[in-house]
């Protein structure tokens, strides 16, 4: 019988133990009040027939730590697919769909805004489904990522952002989704695929290759190459924001309640495109970061129980707070990492190793082409930087790449003795279902009462 390799070393395991006793009194009685609190936000209310709760770039903190903070949720609120599209028809600013995660540099070197796929769901969400499914006959079992690209894009088909920057190592449904919006009147550039797995091949060669498919996708975006040097610029500034991000998560493990997971979630979406203000998204950074410095001088004393979790949150606003409500913090995210691209090569090439090292890490998901079976080295990695005690799983329904993910997590940390939980959502801002619920409060209590 194979012995689980243990996660965290034994001294380390022995604080944990201690901790954890304090922490499963603390969840047992947690009556910590709910910081999530948006103007319309009660979670599971039924409004015309339907749940409702507000998108967490929506949401507002209760009680902030810190000024920051409340200037960070109104940063991040102002800026969404309106914004872009307002930028768009009354400054003449150019915008495409898509570019807004590892490729994020090339965008603002080329004076391109990037419209996140994500706005594609962030409203009208169920409406885009319904047209997928009863104008193009997608199957109501079918991803609902799939369905509201179809139904959204169709609407949308007249708008102002009519390009659409697509890399082709996405899912087939997905090259289906993006070939059917070329049908339909889009302007659509496709990164040839590459991935970090092939064999036989130098992977300097493969990096040479994404460079120059870069190179051809600038032209696409400004009608020339891109300015090296400007690119070498926007890497740096990239990297300057993923340090602070870092550094005020390690600080956040000190002082685990001053920024909620929330909040953590504006800090990492902000990270590639500064809400369309670096100047600031920086100063809020660096006010953050000197008060949590300051802060963590006195590390909190109040148990808390850290978690990782892999994936999109599933449930949005009420599945943060469920957790928060059993001071259970969310201590580190797999989805968004705070890796820094290379700054000893050139600038095209590092946007290439970045995407390999994250294909190899699992980071990003699989529409960048990440690994399924290399996911869980990020989360042993999160496990023994922050000490976490239970990992929750998330993945899309119907997913088959998701799907495989979390069967070979769950296979994984079992083996290890390491809690999991696995849980399947929709891209629908809905409030967590009672499913959901049950799976996360018995999880919960797993936990209280294993340690
Ligand atoms: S969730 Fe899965 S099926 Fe849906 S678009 Fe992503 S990879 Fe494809």
């Amino acid at each position: 019988m194979n012995t689980p390799t243990p996660l965290m070393p034994d001294s380390a395991a022995t604080a944990a133990t201690a901790a954890a006793t304090d922490n499963a009194a603390a969840i047992a009685t947690a009556a910590r009040g709910i910081r999530v609190d948006a103007l319309d936000y009660e979670p599971g209310v039924t409004r015309h027939g339907s749940r409702h709760q507000p998108n967490i770039y929506d949401a507002k903190v209760e009680n902030p730590f810190s000024q920051a903070i409340v200037e960070l949720g109104e940063l991040a609120r102002s800026w969404n697919l309106e914004r872009i599209e307002h930028l768009v028809v009354h400054e003449g600013r150019r915008a495409v769909w898509g570019g807004a995660a590892w490729d994020s540099p090339l965008l603002r070197a080329t004076d391109t805004i990037p419209a996140s796929i994500m706005e594609l769901w962030r409203k009208e969400s169920h409406r885009s489904e319904r047209i997928a499914e009863d104008t193009f006959h997608i199957p109501s079992e079918f991803c609902s990522m799939i369905k509201t690209m179809i139904g959204r894009w169709h609407t949308k088909r007249d708008d102002p952002i009519k390009r659409i920057l697509a890399f082709s190592s996405g899912c087939e449904p997905m090259s289906m989704v993006i070939e059917h919006a070329r049908n339909i009147g889009y302007e659509v550039y496709t990164l040839e695929g590459v991935t970090a797995f092939k064999v036989g091949e130098g992977l300097e060669n493969r990096a040479k290759f994404l460079a120059a498919e870069l190179r051809k996708a600038s032209v696409w975006l400004q009608g020339k190459p891109v300015d090296e040097d400007r690119l070498s610029a926007e890497i740096r500034l990239k990297n300057a924001a993923l340090k602070k991000v870092a550094r005020i998560l390690d600080l956040r493990l000190k002082r685990p309640f001053d920024i909620g997971s929330i909040e953590v979630m504006w800090l990492l979406g902000g990270s590639s495109g500064y809400f369309g203000n670096p100047g600031k998204y920086f100063e809020i950074l660096d006010r953050l970061l000197a008060e949590l410095e300051e802060a963590a001088k006195t590390p909190e004393t109040r148990p808390s129980l850290p978690l990782i979790l892999a994936g999109g949150p599933p449930g949005g606003l009420s599945f943060f707070q469920l957790l928060e409500k059993a001071d259970a913090v969310l201590v580190g995210f797999v989805l968004l990492g705070t890796s820094l691209y290379r700054e000893d090569m050139p600038p095209l090439e590092s946007l290439a190793h970045y995407l390999f090292e994250s294909q190899l890490r699992g980071e990003l998901g699989e529409a960048t082409g990440a690994s399924a079976l290399l996911r869980r080295r990020g989360i042993e990695a999160l496990i023994e930087k922050t000490g976490a005690r239970g990992l929750i799983s998330s993945a899309i329904t119907a997913c088959p790449y998701a799907s495989l993910v979390q069967q070979l997590e769950r296979n994984h940390f079992r083996k290890q003795g390491f809690p999991i939980v696995a849980l399947e959502h929709t891209v629908h801002n809905d409030p967590t279902t009672e499913e959901q619920t049950m799976k996360i409060k018995a999880f919960l209590e797993q936990l209280s009462e294993s340690f």
